[in-house]
């Protein structure tokens, strides 16, 4: 398990603990101040902190600092782990007042609106008072899975995110241009940005047919972690291990069912890789 379920999930995922949903946390006022930020109008001000660590986090020598700084702050502020189809699934039916808001990330990086990040929790109520001219759509947990499911078929990864571990707060659905935890870690090296999820996926060789009817394989075009190879003498693909993110979207994608999930910590060589 990650450290996040060691500290935060009895048994369970961090996220799937009913426990990490209570309403008692909102009596830290650290994680209101973090509430009110990510969702009024300090999120500008919120993500231009983002982007400043970033930068100093590659300075050569000073950087490294800044990385391990960046790690140890992450946790106590505002950032996420990837989960399959079926986790984001089982946070919806955890999680109240869902609701869809525009992703800040897209508007941010690309000035574009979409509405593809589920909220709940207290964030419903915060956002009608703090911002009470943008739109908000209130949504069930059945149209939630339908979203999540729309946007897997898009190829969008799913992210669950807290506010202060270990209370969940949104189910995103992005992609690699436009998701500031993404760049926090793949741009930046802080890796608490965007934590690996409990799985990975695993090829099936004998059911893979190299995507033979299709233009490219499908799997390696749908993989935004780039763990992902094309064996064009053997057309075949082949799964790192170490790179996977274990977000599923090959496994949604192959037409010919030749990838599963399988648990992270059942291989010993990368189950302390978070
Ligand atoms: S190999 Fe599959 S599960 Fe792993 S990161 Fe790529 S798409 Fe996601
Ligand atoms: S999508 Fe499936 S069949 Fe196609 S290359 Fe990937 S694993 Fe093989």
């Amino acid at each position: 398990m990650c450290d996040y379920c060691a500290s935060h999930g009895g048994k369970l995922r961090w996220y799937l603990n009913p426990e990490n949903y209570s309403d008692r946390f909102l009596d830290d006022k650290k994680r209101m101040k973090i509430l009110y930020d990510i969702t009024g109008w300090g999120i500008d001000q919120y993500l231009d902190h983002a982007t400043k660590l970033s930068k100093k986090a590659k300075i050569p020598i000073l950087g490294g600092l800044v990385r391990k700084i960046g790690n140890y702050i992450v946790p106590n502020k505002h950032s996420g782990q990837v989960v399959n189809l079926r986790d984001a699934f089982k946070i919806v039916d955890l999680a109240d007042n869902l609701c869809i808001l525009d992703c800040v990330c897209r508007k941010n990086i690309r000035g574009s609106k979409e509405g593809v990040c589920i909220n709940f929790g207290p964030i419903k109520e915060l956002f009608q008072k703090l911002k009470p001219s943008e739109k908000i759509e209130v949504i069930t947990p059945n149209e939630a899975k339908d979203l999540i499911k729309k946007s897997d078929k898009r190829g969008f990864y799913h992210q669950v995110l807290y506010a202060k571990l270990p209370y969940p707060v949104v189910l995103c659905n992005c992609d690699s241009n436009s998701c500031t935890a993404y760049k926090l870690r793949f741009n930046f090296g802080i890796e608490r940005g965007m934590m690996k999820g409990h799985e990975v996926g695993i090829l099936d060789e004998k059911k893979c047919d190299g995507c033979e009817y299709q233009k490219a394989p499908l799997c390696l075009h749908y993989c935004q972690f780039g763990a992902i190879k094309w064996n064009s003498n053997e057309r075949i693909i082949q799964i790192d291990k170490n790179m996977c993110f274990g977000c599923g979207l090959c496994v949604t994608h192959c037409p010919k069912g030749a990838i599963s999930l399988q648990k992270r910590i059942n291989f010993p060589e990368i189950k302390q890789m978070w």
